[in-house]
C-alpha cells in the first residue's frame, strides 16, 4: 500500500507510554497538566503505559497485541522511541507490527524528534512547554506520513534500527558527557558542547559511504544487484543476501586479484521480499559484511582525521540543533555530515552557533563537509570511545548503516 499520508482512525486506541525519570523528571507533571485534557477535549481515548525501568517499554511492544492498539505514543526523550522501534523490529511479525502509528511527546531532555516533527509541520522554532503543546496538538490531528529507518550493523551485537542519528567523535562526546546535566534539560547539550570545546580533540578513523543518487528520489521499490566485471568474466550478486554472495565474491575477487581494473557496475531490478523470514527485519540489501571489503561503488573518504562524523535522518539534532535543514522523515536520505580535523575552536564553536537556526552549511566552513548518502562505514582507529544511536550509547568499534526508507510510520500532524 502505497499511501503516504493517512489519518489516524477514530474513536483511534492510543497507548501512551511516559518515562517519569525523562528529561527533569517531569513528564508525568506535563501529562496531567497539558496533556490529558488535550487529548481527551480532541476525543483521543488513551491508555496510559509508566515505564518502570530501562528496557521495559521495548519488551512491552515486543510482546504487546497490537490489533488493540491504533498508535503507541511516547512522552520521554528520544531514547524511549529507540526502544519501541527496536521491539516492534524484533517482533516474528514485525513486518505488520512497524506499521502502527508512532507518536512522541516531548518529555525528555532530547527531544530531537519532537522539535523535528514541530518543523515539519511548518511552524516557526519553539521550545519546552511550548513544542509540547504543539506535538499535543499534531497528535490530536491525527495525521500519518511515512518514516525512513536505518539499520546499524555493528561488530558483535545483533543490528539494531535507528530513526534519528548516527554519531561518532564531538557530537557523540557531548551527548553522552552531557547526560550528567540532565537536569538543566535541554540546556545540556549547549553546557555539554562548551565543556567538549575546552578540550577539542581529533578522532582517527576511516569513514566510506554510498550516495544517494539524485534519481533515487522516484524510485521507491527498487532494490540494488551489483554486476561485478572482471576479464570477460561477469559475476550477478544479489545482495539481498550479502553473507553469501559475499564468499562468492572473495572468490570472484581473488581469481581477478592481478587485474586493478575491477568494475561494479549497479543494476536497478525490482526484487520480490526476502525470502529469508529466519530474519527478523528487512534484509539490508546494499551492505557487505563489516569484515568484507566495501563494495566498489562506495566512496572513501580521503582524510583519517575528523573532528566530527553525524549522520542524520531526521531535520533537529536536539531542540535548538537544527542540523539537517534538507531532512523530510520519510526522504530515503541519510544526511552525513563530518568535520575534519584542523578546525579551530572558534569556527567549531560558530558552527554549533549557526546550527540553532540551521545556518551551518551557509557558513563556508571548508572543515564540514555535508553529503546525502544511502549507506555508510565508519571504522574508527582508537581501541575505545563512543558512537551513539538515536543519542544512545552502543557498541564501540567498526560500524555500517543503511537507509529503508518509508519502513515505519510516524504521526506528524
Ligand atoms: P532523556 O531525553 O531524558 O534521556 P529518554 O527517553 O532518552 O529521556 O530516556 C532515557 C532512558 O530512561 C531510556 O533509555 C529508558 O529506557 C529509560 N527509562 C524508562 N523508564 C525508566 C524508569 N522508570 N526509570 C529509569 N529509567 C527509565
Ligand atoms: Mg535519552
Amino acid at each position: 500500500d502505497g499511501v503516504l499520508v493517512s489519518q489516524l482512525s477514530r474513536p483511534c486506541r492510543m497507548m501512551l507510554l511516559v518515562n517519569p525519570q525523562s528529561g527533569k523528571g517531569q513528564a508525568l507533571t506535563l501529562y496531567n497538566n497539558h496533556i490529558q485534557r488535550m487529548l481527551n477535549e480532541a476525543g483521543v481515548p488513551h491508555t496510559l503505559v509508566i515505564t518502570e525501568r530501562q528496557n521495559h517499554a521495548r519488551e512491552l511492544v515486543k510482546e504487546a497485541d497490537l490489533s488493540q492498539w491504533d498508535a503507541l505514543v511516547i512522552m520521554s526523550g528520544d531514547g524511549l522511541l529507540f526502544e519501541v522501534i527496536n521491539g516492534l523490529l524484533e517482533r516474528p511479525d514485525w513486518e505488520q507490527a512497524i506499521q502502527t502509528p508512532l507518536g512522541i511527546l516531548p518529555g525528555g531532555s532530547g527531544n530531537a524528534l519532537a522539535a523535528s516533527i514541530h518543523h515539519y509541520s511548518g511552524s516557526s522554532p519553539v521550545s519546552s512547554e511550548e513544542l509540547l503543546l504543539s506535538c499535543g496538538f499534531l497528535l490530536c490531528k491525527g495525521l500519518v506520513s511515512r518514516m525512513d529507518l536505518v539499520s546499524i550493523h555493528l561488530s558483535s551485537s545483533p543490528r539494531l534500527f535507528s530513526f534519528l542519528s548516527l554519531a561518532w567523535g564531538f557530537v557523540a562526546d557531548v551527548d553522552i558527557e552531557s547526560e550528567k546535566y540532565r537536569h538543566v534539560g535541554a540546556a545540556r547539550f549547549t553546557v555539554g558542547t562548551l565543556v567538549r570545546l575546552a578540550s577539542l580533540r581529533v578522532y582517527k578513523g576511516r569513514l566510506a559511504y554510498l550516495p544517494a543518487s539524485e534519481d533515487y528520489n522516484n524510485q521507491e521499490g527498487l532494490r540494488n544487484n551489483v554486476t561485478l566485471h572482471c576479464n570477460n568474466q561477469t559475476l550477478s550478486l544479489d545482495l539481498c543476501h550479502p553473507s553469501r554472495d559475499s564468499v562468492r565474491q572473495n572468490t570472484f575477487h581473488n581469481s581477478c586479484h592481478s587485474n586493478n581494473s575491477l568494475k561494479v557496475r549497479r543494476t536497478e531490478s525490482t526484487v520480490s521480499k526476502s525470502p529469508s523470514k529466519a530474519l527478523s527485519g528487512p534484509p539490508d540489501s546494499l551492505l557487505l559484511p563489516l569484515d568484507q571489503p566495501l563494495p566498489v561503488d562506495w566512496v572513501a573518504v580521503q582524510e583519517e582525521d575528523f573532528v566530527l562524523m553525524l549522520a542524520m535522518y531526521q531535520s533537529h539534532l536536539a531542540e535548538d540543533l537544527f542540523a539537517a535543514p534538507d531532512a523530510a522523515p520519510d526522504d530515503g536520505v541519510i544526511h552525513l555530515f563530518y568535520v575534519r580535523a584542523g578546525i579551530s575552536r572558534a569556527a567549531l564553536l560558530k558552527l554549533f552557533l549557526a546550527m540553532e537556526k540551521g545556518a551551518h552549511l551557509g557558513t563556508n566552513c571548508q572543515h564540514l563537509v555535508y553529503v546525502k548518502v544511502r549507506a555508510l562505514r565508519l571504522e574508527p582507529f582508537s581501541p575505545k570511545g563512543i558512537i551513539t544511536v538515536d543519542g544512545e550509547v552502543v557498541e564501540y568499534g567498526p560500524v555500517q548503516a543503511e537507509v529503508h526508507r518509508g519502513l515505519g510510520r510516524l504521526i506528524t500532524g
